[in-house]
């Protein structure tokens, strides 16, 4: 049974909203199915975090955000994708590496991906085009990453924090939480103040979670003198929506000349999710009619 919640809310007389995240049960599952390394889960983990609140603050049902982050390390791309409710998922191209601790004794999230590199943000809002921004990477820490984009890319200025905690020994993840804060238009410059004054605290978040406490009582906590008022709860959770036909069109995509080539070679296809790994079964009818599909249409025949 998950305990994840995302509490929304705004502080400091509406001048600004927050976005809060208990995400360890959801970053838990992650590791679970692709078999993340400990700096990978920490990695993807917040990521996930991350781009499941942006995609609670979307206006409709429909809308998704696919967050890519293409650095320089050796953690090839992660990818994120966030739909309504907080449902997320995700991959990185090299889940298993794993990197010796920092001098710290911290995990080398940047390490793992890179100092250099650029945060794309692509918005489907279900017009004719995605909304793509994108910027480049300070730290490879994410949180700051994040914080970056919104700051330089959307004009919004914000705080984020992203913390996943595990165990040394066997890489449980303990606790895994976020927060976003940005400014409403017209915020007063008295109200961001107030907001720096707690900076400090937040760090703490992720270690409070670990320690068994509820992101509600921290949040309460966190924002006591904030005037902090609470407007939207949810429960997110790390799953894929892939289907049959999904993945069915991905194949038709590859083009009449490849789809012949399959048909002739193996007269079957396996397609695996890079999402959740889950691996959908194309037999020689169904590659058949996907082929008199392509060449109904016209097809393409670039592959
Ligand atoms: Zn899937």
């Amino acid at each position: 049974m998950s305990n994840d919640i995302m509490i929304h809310g705004m502080l400091c007389d509406r001048a600004l909203r927050f976005a809060a995240i208990d995400g360890t049960e959801l970053v838990r599952t992650a590791q679970k199915t692709h078999r993340l390394s400990r700096v990978a889960t920490a990695a993807l983990g917040r990521q996930l975090m991350m781009t499941s609140v942006v995609a609670t603050l979307c206006k409709n049902d429909t809308d998704t955000v696919t967050t890519v982050l293409a650095g320089s390390g050796p953690s090839g791309n992660l990818v994120c994708v966030g739909r309504h409710g907080g449902l997320v998922k995700g991959y990185a191209t090299n889940p298993w590496i794993e990197l010796p601790l920092r001098a710290d004794g911290k995990l080398d999230v940047s390490g793992y991906v890179g100092t250099t590199g650029k945060l794309t943000l692509i918005r489907d809002l279900g017009l004719k085009e995605p909304y793509v921004g994108m910027c480049n990477l300070v730290s490879g820490e994410i949180a700051e990453d994040f914080a970056q984009y919104f700051t330089a890319s959307e004009q919004q200025p914000s705080i984020v924090y992203l913390g996943v905690h595990e165990n040394a020994a066997d890489g449980f993840v303990t606790g895994a939480g976020g927060l976003l804060i940005q400014t409403m238009p017209n915020c007063p410059d008295e109200a961001i103040d107030r907001v720096l004054r707690i900076t400090d605290r937040i760090p703490m978040l992720g270690m409070r979670l670990a320690d068994g406490e509820t992101l509600e009582a921290i949040v309460k906590d966190l924002f006591s003198d904030l005037d902090a008022e609470y407007t939207d709860r949810m429960a997110p959770a790390f799953l894929c929506d892939c289907t049959q036909e999904r993945l069915e069109r991905a194949l038709f995509s590859i083009g009449k000349q490849d789809l012949t080539e399959i048909i002739e070679q193996d007269g079957h296809a396996e397609l695996t999710c890079q999402f959740c790994g889950k691996t959908y079964h194309f037999d020689r009818p169904a590659l058949e009619a996907l082929l008199i599909e392509a060449n109904d249409n016209g097809g393409n025949d670039e592959g």
